[in-house]
């Protein structure tokens, strides 16, 4: 009937999707933490930026401040996946607290590359989003000579002293593209900038690009599932809609509209995903109600599969102690 709506079909899943090494580290610090010390534990900033691990675990007992000075004394202080400033660890450490570190290895290879530049002479300009943790603790790495810019436009009023000693860094979960095009800007006002060996943009970041890339290509509309704070969910819900697919990012599945996926045609294909920082659990849900909406199958994209675990800080086991 050429009127009659539209019934979602198929539910094609991306490859990967979801948890990161990074994020399954920090959350399972949160819950060693919680085994080992007892309720409350705090944590500096939200672990990961995702609605529904945060409020599990301040169900556990986890506490989230964004102010050390709202931590008493004594206590247990973890830092969140995406990396603090010199200046809160510091302030960290001045305060006595037993401090547990959950920034992402990823991440504190690029602090430990700009402390390791900055003692060479080197200035930085990091490309990010202004405002975002990561970017905050990364820049907070040194006191002054490290720059943040945007996006291109940004790259001609950097007051860089010594266009001959100056590095680039960029925040681990920018769009690819996007970084690609700030970074030929930095290139043609500096040429003789330094760029790290490997990108700075890390695996799972690049990995679930890529796959939402396949993805909006065989979907007639693609939902992300992410909290609005996530960088790399936001990225993702981009990539797909600058590929020319309607794409939509929620939080849970009760945010899901039935009217995104009316007009679609009689059999339209939803392209399901979820950022680095949402649980597998989530993507489930979003399944169930997408069959409520009518969808007959869900099929997975073939993709990379991933393999990376990061050992835990010591002090809280380690991962083969607690396999059962
Ligand atoms: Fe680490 Fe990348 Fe995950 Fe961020 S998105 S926690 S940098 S692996």
């Amino acid at each position: 009937i050429a009127n009659a709506p539209a019934a979602v079909q198929e539910v094609v899943l991306a490859q990967p999707r979801g948890f990161c090494a990074g994020v399954d580290r920090a959350i399972e610090i949160v819950e060693r933490a919680l085994t080992l010390y007892g309720a409350p534990i705090h944590v500096r900033h939200e672990i990961v930026h995702n609605t529904y691990v945060v409020n599990d675990l301040k169900a556990k007992g986890a506490i989230f401040i964004e102010d050390l000075a709202e931590v008493p004394p004594g206590a247990t202080l973890i830092f969140s996946a995406h990396g603090v400033s010199k200046a809160v660890q510091q302030e960290a450490e001045a305060r006595g607290f037993r401090i547990f570190d959950a920034t992402c290895p990823l991440v504190t290879k690029v602090h430990v590359e700009v402390a390791k530049l900055a003692k060479e002479g080197y200035e930085f300009i990091m490309i990010g989003h202004k405002g975002h943790p990561e970017v905050e603790g990364t820049m907070g790495q040194l006191h002054e000579g490290i720059y943040l810019v945007e996006d291109a436009a940004d790259v001609a009023h950097v007051p860089v002293k010594r266009p001959d000693r100056l590095a680039v860094v960029t925040q681990t979960t920018l769009s690819v593209d996007d970084a690609a095009g700030i970074l030929s800007a930095v290139k043609a006002r500096f040429p003789l900038v330094r760029e790290p060996k490997q990108q700075d943009i890390c695996y799972a970041t690049q990995n679930r690009q890529d796959a939402v890339k396949l993805l909006s290509g065989e979907a007639d509309v693609v939902i992300v599932v992410g909290s609005p704070t996530s960088s790399n969910s936001n990225r993702l819900r981009e990539v797909a809609e600058r590929r020319g697919t309607p794409a939509y990012m929620v939080d849970s599945a009760a945010e899901l509209k039935p009217e995104w996926f009316t007009g679609l045609g009689h059999a339209a294909r939803v392209g399901l995903t979820a950022g680095a920082s949402a649980p597998e659990l989530l993507v489930q849900q979003v399944i169930e109600r997408l069959k409520a909406l009518g969808a007959l199958s869900v099929r997975t994209m073939p993709g990379a599969e991933e393999s990376t675990e990061f050992p835990l800080p010591k002090g809280l086991g380690d991962r083969s102690m607690a396999a059962h």
